[in-house]
Order: C-alpha cells, then structure tokens, then sequence
C-alpha cells in the first residue's frame, strides 16, 4: 500500500507495543515489533505479575498466625525463597510464551534484537538490518533509575534485581517513597527480611490521599518496617558478606541488601530520536499529542515513555486508542483522569479520584466521609490492623470526587468504585445501594456522618 517494508514498525513488546501491533494487524496493517529483551515487558517480566505473585507469598506469614485464633495449628512452616523464585520464573516464562503467539497469531512478525529509530520512516536493527515503515510506534517503556552520583551505587540492587536475588537478606534497606518501594517493603517484611525504608520527603506515597498515607505508615510501622522520612541514603560500601549504607543524618545501616526504588526513566537513550526530530519533555519522555503522536508526524510513542500515568492498563489503552485512531479509520483519545490504582502495600491501598487535599483545591465545598474500624477477621485471628475509608464528595453538588481504601481487597473495590465515579455517581446513589453484609465495602454505602475533624 505504501512502498514501505512495514505499515507499523512498533519498539518494544511490552504492554503498549504489544497491544498496538495486534490491533493494527487486526486493522489488516503489516506490523513488525522488534524486543531487545522478553516479550511481555516490564508488567509481565519484572513487574505487576512477578510483584503480585511476590506480594501473594509475603502474606502467608501472617496468614499462618491469624489461623490459630480459627482454631487451626501450624506447626512447622517454613518458607523457601528458592522455590518461590523458580514457580514465579515458569509462570512468566507461561506468559511470555503466550505473549509471543497472541503476537504471531495477529499476523505481527516478531523481531527479538534491539531496533533504533534511524528517520522519521526508517529503523536500524541490532543486526545491520534497516527496514522503512510509514510509522513508527515508540513503546520502549522505562527503566529503574539510579543514582549513579552516590559512592557505591554499584552494589545497590532496583526491582530488575529484586525478582532473582539468590537468597533473601536477613535486613535490607530500601530507598524510596514511591509506590514500587512500598510495596517491596512489605514483601521484604512479609517474608521475615528486617526491613528500613528510606525516603526523602514528609512521607510515603507522595499524591495519594493524606490519610491514606498516615494510615498505612502506621501500620506498616506495626508490622515492624522502620520507615525513616525525611531521609536520604548517601553512601553505601561492602561490608563482609552485604553492605553498609549511611543516610544523610550520619545513621549507618548494615544490610545483605540495599535497593533503589526512586523513580524511573524513560527508555530514550540511544534510540536516535532527537536526531530524527521527536522532541522530549524535561522528563526525558517523548512529547505526544492526545493521539500519542510525538513531534514528528510518522512517529507515535505510548506507554511509559511518554511518562504521562505509567501504569499498565493505560500504556494498553494507549496503544489500543494509536491502532484504532491510525489503522482502524476512528480517532481516539486516552481519557487520563479518574484512573483507579492499587497499592499492592500490606494493607493494600484502592483508590479512584481525587484526594481531599486537591479536591480542596478545586471545590468551594467538600464534604469528607470517613471510618477506620477493625476488619471482621481481626475480631478473632487478634491483630491489630485497621482499615480505613474514605469518600470526597462536592459538597455543592453531592458529586462523590474520590474513594480511598486502605485494607484487605481495597484494590478489588477500586475496580469497582471506579466504575461508579466514572459515572458520575453522587453520594446518594451510594446512600442508595443496599449493603452486600458482612463485608468491608458495605461501610461505602453506610457511611452518613460527615467527618467534621
Ligand atoms: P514496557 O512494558 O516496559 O515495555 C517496553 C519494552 O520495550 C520492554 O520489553 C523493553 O525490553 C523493550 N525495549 C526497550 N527499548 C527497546 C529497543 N530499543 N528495542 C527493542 N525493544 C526495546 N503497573 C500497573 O498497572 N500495576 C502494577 O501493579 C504495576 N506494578 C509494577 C511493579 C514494578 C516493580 C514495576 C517496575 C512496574 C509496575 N507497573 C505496574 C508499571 C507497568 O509495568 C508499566 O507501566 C508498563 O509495563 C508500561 O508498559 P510499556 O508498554 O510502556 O513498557
């Protein structure tokens, strides 16, 4: 049709490129996807899957002591970190197999070496190859990002790593306040590591709602992680067998690890975009209209490295909204608001919407809703955890703005709530809804005192 060798040259197999290339070739496009790595990306390789399997794991410990108080003994649990490793490797390989033939089976051709954007129609090939395209889509993702300004970032580890250590620390230290080191935190913890997180502001999880953050610092802090705000790692060096880490205020840490979990880059370096004239962010991330289209006309980029939400279920929704609006005759556009997100913390965070603290940015009135109370299970396994909800309404318009949940399944519900919210459900609708008894989430459709501090 166009002279090109491929209608759709796609760079990176991950959660965007993969979507992208079968819609297009289900649009009848002739599509390539080059991967330098796995098929599958960061979500399914050394992300979302692994974590979540990791996160299943962590929670036994305590699943085996809430027991006892159901009338269960458990004698003689032990945990090997071995076998954990080698089951969570064959479920991705699982997936990444399946990644490959849902690929080939949408009549993409798969090329598994490195690809570099080499024109506005053009990509270079690890192996000398150069092929044309009338686009080109840039999925390359993100990569954990390192300090490498600090004395001995050498022997720090990022989550690529934290996936195959070939034994679990005694103690690690993991810097970081985003949502990727707190959920590290608790499998580290879970499966009895000493663990001390470091991060640099107030705080953890920086943009979600402020109770949401006290809440889960507290009980975080009651499974016994040392969280140290305010606080930076400012050098580490080996000491016997692991390593000695020192933080800003002169306390030493030692650790068998220390791991970096301070943010991600975008995946732009060497991959000849600035001299084809796609410009960048002063995030490094390529700069994309509403359709994903960089500044270049024939180049479209999705995913994280574009940097606009960087979660999976978008970079998909991305790159579904490019095949559509490219190949498939109807234009597009990726709605970033109201995305609903889960913490996989320990207690799990669920949330959609805004936080109290924009909302009153934004709204002359809000009206918050809020409960904090001992999940039923709790009234016999004898721990001490709570959970916590909250609603942000507009207070003007009885608009509910924002849910936030802090407890067991708060990220199934988010799921749910989003769809509400989405909606445009008020708080009345919720008043509305009968209970589903017992549950937690029954306290969303029950609360009606407004929380007056
Ligand atoms: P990726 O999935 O990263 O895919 C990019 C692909 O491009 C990679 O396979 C890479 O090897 C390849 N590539 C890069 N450069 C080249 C090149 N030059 N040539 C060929 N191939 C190249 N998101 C969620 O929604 N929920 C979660 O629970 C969650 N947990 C996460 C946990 C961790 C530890 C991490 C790191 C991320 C997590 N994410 C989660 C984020 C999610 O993984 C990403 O948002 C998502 O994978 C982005 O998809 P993508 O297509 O943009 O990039």
């Amino acid at each position: 049709m166009s002279g090109f060798d491929y209608d759709l040259f796609v760079i990176g197999a991950g959660s965007g490129g993969v979507r992208a290339a079968r819609i297009a070739a289900r649009h009848g496009a002739k599509v390539a996807v080059a991967e330098e790595y796995r098929v599958g990306g960061t979500c399914v390789i050394r992300g979302c899957v692994p974590k979540k399997l990791f996160v299943y794991a962590s929670h036994f410990a305590e699943a085996f002591e809430d027991a006892v108080g159901f009338g269960w003994t458990s004698e003689k649990v032990a945990f090997d970190w071995a076998t954990l490793v080698a089951n969570k490797d064959r479920e991705i390989e699982r997936l990444n197999k399946a990644y490959v033939r849902n690929l080939e089976a949408a009549g993409a051709e798969l090329i598994l070496e490195r690809a570099t954007v080499a024109g506005p129609h053009s990509v270079a090939l690890a192996s000398g190859r150069q092929v044309t395209a009338r686009y080109i889509l840039v999925a390359t993702g993100a990569t954990p990002f390192l300090p490498r300004h600090l004395p001995g970032h050498e022997l720090a580890i990022t989550s690529n790593e934290a996936f195959n250590l070939e034994r679990l620390p005694a103690r690690i230290v993991i810097a970081g306040g985003g949502y990727i080191a707190v959920e590290f935190a608790g499998i580290f913890s879970g499966l009895g590591v000493e663990t001390v997180l470091v991060c640099r502001g107030e705080q953890i999880l920086r943009g979600f709602d402020g109770d949401l953050r006290n809440h889960l610092t507290a009980e975080m802090k009651k499974k016994g992680i040392e969280i140290r705000a305010r606080s930076e790692v400012t050098g580490i060096a080996r000491s016997g067998d692991g390593v000695r880490v020192t933080l800003d205020d002169g306390a030493q840490f030692g650790a068998g690890q220390v791991m970096f979990a301070t943010g991600r880059i975008p995946n732009v370096t060497g991959l000849g975009l600035q001299d084809a004239g796609v410009a960048l962010n002063p995030h490094m991330a390529v700069k994309v209209d509403g359709y994903s289209r960089s500044s270049v006309p024939s180049i479209y980029a999705v995913g994280d490295v574009t940097n606009r939400v960087n979660l999976t279920p978008v970079a998909i929704r991305e790159g579904h909204a490019f095949a559509d609006t490219v190949f498939g005759g109807k234009d597009v556009m990726v709605d970033h608001s109201l995305v609903p997100t889960a913490v996989f913390s320990q207690p799990e965070i669920g949330t959609v919407g805004m936080t109290e603290e924009a909302a009153r940015q934004g709204f002359s009135k809000v009206d918050i809703y809020k409960t904090s109370f001992r999940p039923m299970k709790h009234t016999l396994s004898g721990r001490d955890e709570r959970m916590l909800m909250k609603l942000v309404v507009d207070g003007e318009t009885d608009r509910v703005l924002g849910c936030h949940i802090c407890g067991p399944d708060a990220g199934e519900m988010a799921q749910l709530l989003g769809i509400a919210v989405r909606m445009g459900a008020r708080k009345s609708d919720f008043d509305a809804t009968l209970a589903v008894h017992p549950t937690a989430a029954e306290e969303l459709v029950t609360l009606r005192e407004k929380w007056t501090g």
